[in-house]
């Protein structure tokens, strides 16, 4: 065991990134809890050695370090103060880090309720995607206390490759609202300047030879048109509007200037298809512009 020796580690939620998230915690810690709604998702884990627990408040009973990896701040708000939720049922002592994109203010309350039972709350969103979450390189932003943060580092270094401190609880999500809003406004407005170069009569070739150090370059303008041939990159667009919808709700409660924010998130809300994967922005800006950027690799 090389992570926080005499922890009893427990999971929630073992969807796309919390289920490689769980599988190298428990190569490295050797035993884990593990719950989720869908009963194959906990199956596959117990076949890699874990231990499958029937609810929420069975993981949060047994266990002295709590992770959850969960949809969004509604499953999260229901988790902590629904009924046998984890706030009433973990003990004192007890550190949960919630790992989910989800509300900063949600975020304060739950840390809060946690102290008030003797226990400890972090926010500690990721960035990395899928990928990030198999291979062990995501990085972490953490929303908490300097003390839950020493608890929770080397947790998260056995799932990840950084962990950075983002402030007090609800921090975590804050940043990581900030990285998503301008990774997905990258996306759209690498689409949109492409696509209008393209209609233009430009290349492809010569718009991103030209672009490239300059200001109007962007990491996703380089991946949107480095993998336009496979046509999609595996993160959902109802992900991207979760995510849009919960940064507009969070900057309306301060005074904060989101005219783009606004802007893209009415873009994302606007067209029909809202599943499926984010790539489909720049298959719509083809579409409206009758180009296509895809097959173009650097
Ligand atoms: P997912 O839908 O694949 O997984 C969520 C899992 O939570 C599911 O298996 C679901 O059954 C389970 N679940 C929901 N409610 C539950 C409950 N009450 N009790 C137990 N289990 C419950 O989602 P995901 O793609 O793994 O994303 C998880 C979180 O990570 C989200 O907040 C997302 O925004 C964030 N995130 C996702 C990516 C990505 O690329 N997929 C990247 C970075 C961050």
């Amino acid at each position: 065991m090389t992570c926080s020796a005499g922890e009893r580690f427990g999971f929630i939620g073992l969807g796309n990134m919390g289920g490689p998230m769980a599988g190298n915690l428990l190569k490295q810690a050797g035993r884990l809890l593990a719950h989720d709604l869908d009963a194959n998702r906990i199956r596959e884990l117990a076949h890699a050695g874990a231990t499958a627990a029937s609810d929420s408040a069975a993981v949060a009973r047994e266990s002295s370090l709590i992770l959850t990896s969960l949809p969004g701040p509604k499953e999260v708000e229901d988790i902590a103060f629904g009924p046998s939720g984890l706030i009433e049922t973990m003990a004192p002592g007890c550190l949960w880090i919630d790992t989910s994109t989800s509300d900063p203010a949600l975020a304060r309350g739950i840390a809060d309720a946690a102290r008030a039972r003797g226990a400890d709350f972090a926010d500690a969103p990721v960035t990395g995607g899928v990928a990030g979450a198999r291979d062990s390189t995501l990085k972490f932003m953490v929303g908490a206390t300097p003390d839950v943060m020493d608890r929770a580092h080397p947790v998260l270094m056995a799932m990840g490759a950084q962990v950075i401190h983002a402030g007090a609880a609800g921090s975590g999500c804050a940043l990581k609202l900030v990285v998503n809003f301008l990774g997905i406004a990258h996306t759209a407005l690498a689409a949109e300047a492409l696509t209008f170069g393209l209609a233009a009569g430009l290349e492809t070739e010569t718009m991103l030879a030209t672009l490239a150090g300059s200001w109007g370059d962007n990491a996703m303008l380089r991946d949107t048109v480095g993998t336009a041939a496979e046509g999609h990159w595996g993160f959902a667009r109802n992900l991207a509007l979760k995510d849009m919808a919960l940064a507009r709700a969070s900057a309306a409660t301060m005074s904060a200037r989101t005219d783009l924010m606004t802007a893209l998130h009415v873009l994302l809300t606007a067209d029909s298809e809202t599943s499926g994967d984010l790539w489909e922005i720049v298959r719509e800006y083809e579409k409206a512009s009758g180009t296509r950027i895809a097959g173009y690799r650097r």
